[in-house]
Parts: structure tokens; sequence; C-alpha cells
């Protein structure tokens, strides 16, 4: 070979490893799955991951399933395929993955949980997550400090809606909320009008704002005419941007009939302009750089053969077994600390929540 080509040649075979060093550096590769690019807040936390992981000196395999159940398993098991060190899996159906899971811990991959806890399955090794039954209990004191229902007022009406049934997460946020508001549904002084009260009633699958927009017109046109709703528990910002949409269609948010307190989860973007704005009520910030943070140190201990630090050991039993866990703190934020949360802590810009 001529100088030339052995240099074009090494010079080739340079590219070729830095390349294949973007996507497996040293460390190995970490699978993860995450359930959708629709929502903000995925997008938020597969990039921190990454970040985070990247600066520990892993490679990243990241994955987005658009909350479609096949194709989720199919991008696991590919991950199992090409023999990650580690999956990290936010499951879109936490109860579908039991076989994929027994095939990663078969060919030795350790399996962490992020956010939503995997159940039927002994082969979740940790969980890293928000207190999710605070989560609830926050976004009902927020309208509860809203209609000043500790200083005796009321009634009021209003609308309950939970998450998705096959998400864990739903029933904690939604048992959360009720510890709050039941009390106040049984003395009088909340009133659902529509009498959908049970989880299944009020469940909405896939989260799907367009969903809860129908089942928000269907309540107001069967049970509000003369009467208002003055509140409305929702689970997460893009169910309360369909739920607010249903009460503008029908004349909510004008000068003479004011929008229901509305609550929601995630601080995305146009909930956070909302609440500025005074229509969407409130929103809990879960500070997603915080979980990538706690998620990478468990990769690390797992794959170091160190325990990853934990800090709840008893919450949550995925039916097979109580997954270790790590439970990060959730925050209530409306109006009045939006800013200084967001934007103090460095999460957005002022520019990005104008
Ligand atoms: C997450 C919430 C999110 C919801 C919808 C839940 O599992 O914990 O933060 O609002 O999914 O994406």
């Amino acid at each position: 070979m001529s100088k030339l080509k052995i240099a074009i040649a090494a010079a080739a075979f340079g590219l070729a490893s830095m390349v294949s060093g973007a996507i497996a550096a040293d460390k190995g590769t970490i699978g993860i799955s995450m359930p959708t690019k629709s929502s903000a807040r995925w997008i938020a936390d597969g990039d921190n991951m990454v970040k985070t992981l990247k600066a520990e000196g892993y490679g990243t395999d990241l994955q987005y399933a658009e909350d479609d159940i096949p194709n989720q398993l199919a991008q696991i098991e590919g991950m199992i395929t090409k023999k990650v060190k580690v999956l990290v899996i936010a499951a879109i159906d936490g109860s579908t993955l039991t076989a994929a899971l027994q095939k990663a811990h078969d060919a030795g991959i350790k399996v962490i949980a992020y956010d939503r806890l995997i159940r039927n399955s002994p082969n979740v090794d940790y969980y890293a997550t928000f207190d999710n039954f605070q989560v609830g209990v926050l976004q009902a004191q927020t309208l509860e400090k809203a209609l000043g229902l500790k200083d005796g007022k009321g009634p009021f009406n209003i609308e309950l809606f939970a998450g998705s049934p096959d998400d864990n997460n739903a029933g904690f946020f939604f048992n959360g909320a009720m510890s709050v508001l039941n009390p106040y549904i049984t003395s009088g002084k909340l009133v659902v009008r529509s009498k959908q009260t049970a989880f299944d009633k009020v469940a909405t699958l896939r989260w799907d704002a367009a969903t809860a927009q129908a089942r928000m017109d269907a309540i107001l046109s069967a049970y509000y005419g003369k009467d208002k709703v003055n509140a409305v528990l929702s689970p997460y910002d893009g169910i309360s941007m369909g739920i607010l949409s249903s009460l503008k269609a029908v004349g909510y948010g004008t000068k003479d009939q004011s929008l229901p307190f509305v609550s929601g989860q995630d601080c995305e973007i146009p909930s956070v302009k909302s609440i500025l704005k005074g229509e969407q009520y409130s929103s809990i910030y879960k500070d997603t750089r915080e979980l990538a943070k706690v998620t990478s140190s468990m990769v690390n201990a797992l794959l170091s053969g160190s325990t990853p630090e934990i800090n709840d050991t008893k919450t949550y039993d995925n039916g097979v077994k109580v997954v270790p866990s790590y439970l990060l703190k959730p925050v209530a934020i409306d109006a009045t600390n939006a800013k200084s949360i967001l934007v103090g802590g460095g999460y957005y810009t002022e520019a990005q929540i104008k």
C-alpha cells in the first residue's frame, strides 16, 4: 500500500472508531426506553439522562416508542440483543414487559424502572421516581387553597380526572389527591355533580388530552347548565389543556364567567404560560434533571458493584416484589412561585415561558 493509501485507511479507521465511540463509549452502552415525544417532559427526561450518562463516560441508546406498546417492547428487545449494560425504562404500560425483562435478566442486564413502576416482574432491580402519592396530595392542596376550603368556604362543584389506568403512577396521584378531597366530598363542601368519582370512571387512557377534552365536554353538557364548575382535578398538564379548551368552548374564561381552578403536573411550557396568564391554576414541578442524576448514579453503582442509594423500601410493590426506590420531592407551582422556582432554578429561561 502506498503511504497515501495507508494514511487514508488510517483516517477512515479513526473516523469509524470515533463514530462508534459516540454510540458505545468505554464504560459501555445504557439503553434508555422512553414512552413518547408527544409530551415535553419525556423529551427533557431523555435529554437529561443522555447528558448525565455521557458525562460519566457511558454511551447511550435512547429510544422513544410513541405510546405504542409493541413498539416499546421491540425497542427494549433490540437493546437486549445489543447487550446494553443496564436498561432504564419509563414504561407505557407498566404490566406488559414481564417476558422482555426475563430475557434481560437472563442476559445479565440490570433494569431500572424510570419514573413509572414496572409491574408483574421480579426483574426490576431499582426504581427512581418522585413521591407519586405526594404529587396527588399537592395537586389537591392547590385546589383546596384556591377555593378556601380550609376556611370553611363552599359548597363548590368539582370534577375529577385521573391519568392512564395502565400507568402505576396514575393510581398513586389519584389516591393522594382523594386523600385531601374526600373529606370535603363527604361533608358536602365539594360536590361532584357527574357523580364520577371512581378511578376507573375518571381515568384517561394514555394521558390523552383529546380524550379528556371529550369527557369534559360530555360532563359540561350533561351536568352543568346554570350551575358552574368551580374546580377540576387534573393529573397532568396535557390533560389540563384539553379541559381548559372544553371550558372555554362553552363560555368559561370570560368577564362574566371565570374559569374554574384547574390543577396539572409537569410544568410543561404551555401550562406555565397558561398559569402566568391566569388560566390553568397550578402544576407540579418535577425536576427531571434530578431524576436523571439519581438514575445515573444507580447505573454507576450497579456497574461498579456497589449498592445504589435508595430512600424507600416499602411503597412500591409491583405485584411480585417491593422494588427498592429513590423518591424525589415534587413541588407545587402556581402563579405566585412559577417564575422564582422554574426560572430561578434554571429549569427554564424567562424567554421560554413568556
Ligand atoms: C408521570 C407524570 C406525567 C404522566 C403523563 C406519569 O407517569 O409521572 O409526570 O404527567 O406520566 O406523561
